[in-house]
């Protein structure tokens, strides 16, 4: 019987999970079976599922049921609460597991390297997102919407994301899982312009059509978009032709750039072109220092030496995530990822047979959720590749390692203990017509998760 940890329990480590499932139920299997505990250091399972895709985003959401059949199926084990290097070792997880498979995505922000980006009212993205999907490590009095205008750096997913929340207004919002602290601060917010900023050209954009496309369908918010920023040079062009996401992603914005605002209350700037120079403030954020930029031919861009700003009392910086490196395992500062050959962690170039990984901390933050599933079917290829070469680990009962942790006064968080919050998140929702209210407070979710 071959027993793994996966290290993570987002879409990344769930499908390793199952991966590894299925080929251990093939006729003939090569692993005598297989028992995998999917480890998470929050007490609940999902990751960016839960705490990343946008609460009006139901449909991606509703993923959550087939990850869900994947935590419940028999030789597989849901530990939440469970943080790896604090409440255990990596030493002591070698003793319990074959292989590890390292699934922890990538949880930071990327800086800019402006002044005045730790000014009071600069966040990251990432920090608002995980404040309004009520996540256990953010404050909930963490936001305000004091703010009037917002400027959000970049262009991806993430930025059309968090400007579509500031752009909605709470009453639009109530049929999602947004817990009700949440509602109250969107209900009070202030926000009239949302300044959305593109270091390069549209065709450079990183935001997908379907995701592009709602701004242009909300009741509250105008999209405007400035012809003379719609610029091509020689790579875009070419990027156009081939690329259908991004020729779609050209005639919305062109259609915006030609229709007059119709005088909703909001407003979202879609701006190409302008890349922040400084964030300006004494105490708190009062603007965003922009100068204009032109494409070189490349599809890269040089600054002109034009310089204006933007006033803003808020920025959400929505540059992209980062990996953060784990004690005892090798990390590549450059682009925040594990070092790998098909997944097999690798150690100053040496592969190391029983540790894998997948999903972001392998790949970095790119793709869709989909995009795990053929990544984590690689890592588990390999894996099962190595087995003749991996060795056993010493202690083969499945419970010790709960039974240390008990000792140790870890409460870890079992699929039963999930089921517990769950039904609680649930009857919250239905007490108020709703189908869920998230719960965001650490100490409350393991009230709600039952105890062994
Ligand atoms: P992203 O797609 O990598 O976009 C990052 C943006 O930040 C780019 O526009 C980038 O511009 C810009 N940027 C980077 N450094 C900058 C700087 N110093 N100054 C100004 N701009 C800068 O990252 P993301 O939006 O965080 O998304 C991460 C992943 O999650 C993506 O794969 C995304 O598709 C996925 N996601 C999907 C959904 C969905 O499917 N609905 C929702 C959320 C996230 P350059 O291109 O010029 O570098």
């Amino acid at each position: 019987m071959l027993r793994v940890a996966v290290i993570g329990s987002g879409p990344s480590g769930i499908y390793a999970a199952q991966s590894l499932n299925k080929h251990a139920s093939l006729p003939g299997s090569p692993t005598g079976g297989v028992q995998v505990d999917v480890i998470d250091r929050l007490p609940c399972p999902y990751g960016l599922v839960r705490y990343g895709v946008a609460p009006d985003h139901g449909k991606i959401k509703s993923i959550t049921l087939a990850l869900r059949k994947v935590l419940e199926t028999e030789g597989i084990r849901f530990l939440g609460n469970l943080d790896v290097g604090v409440d255990v070792s990596m030493e002591e997880l070698h003793q319990h597991y074959d292989a590890i498979v390292f699934a922890y995505g990538a949880a930071i922000d990327r800086r800019l390297g402006i002044d005045g980006e730790t000014l009071a009212g600069s966040f990251s993205a990432t920090d608002f997102v995980a404040w309004y999907s009520g996540h256990p490590d953010t404050q909930i009095d963490r936001f305000t919407l004091d703010a009037k205008d917002v400027v959000v750096v970049g262009v991806g997913n993430v930025a059309v994301d968090v400007a579509r929340i500031l752009a909605k207004t709470s009453e639009d919002l109530r049929p999602t899982d947004l817990p009700d602290h949440v509602l109250d601060v969107l209900a009070a917010s202030h926000v009239t312009d949302i300044h959305v900023l593109g270091r390069r050209g549209p065709a450079q954009a990183k935001f997908t059509t379907k995701e592009l496309r709602e701004l242009g369908e909300l009741v509250n918010a105008d999209v405007i978009v400035r012809e003379d920023e719609l610029v091509l040079d020689e790579a875009s062009e070419a990027t156009i032709a081939k690329d259908a996401n991004q020729r779609r992603n050209l005639e919305i914005m062109r259609s915006w750039a030609a229709a007059q605002p119709s005088g909703k209350p909001r407003r979202i700037h879609l701006r190409f072109l302008v890349r922040p120079a400084s964030v300006h403030g004494t105490e708190r954020v009062e603007g965003v220092e922009i100068e204009r930029t032109e494409l070189d031919g490349t599809g890269n861009v040089k600054g002109t030496g034009e310089f204006s700003t933007i006033p803003a009392q808020m920025v959400l910086r929505s540059v992209g995530y980062r990996g953060q490196g784990l004690a005892g395992l090798p990390f590549d500062e450059r682009n925040g990822t594990i070092p790998h050959d098909a997944g097999r962690v690798m150690r100053d170039g040496v592969a190391v047979p029983g540790e894998y990984v997948a999903g972001w901390i392998k790949r970095g933050p790119t793709g869709v959720i989909g995009t795990n599933k053929s990544d984590a079917s690689e890592t588990i290829t390999t894996l099962l590749a190595d087995l003749p070469n991996m060795p056993k680990a010493p202690e083969r009962d499945p419970q010790a390692l709960l039974r240390l942790l008990a000792e140790r006064g870890v409460h870890v968080v079992d699929w039963e203990g999930w089921v517990g919050i769950d039904e609680a998140e649930i009857a919250l929702g239905q007490a108020q017509g709703r189908e869920r209210i998230k719960i965001a407070e650490r100490d409350l979710l393991l009230g709600h998760a039952i105890r062994r």
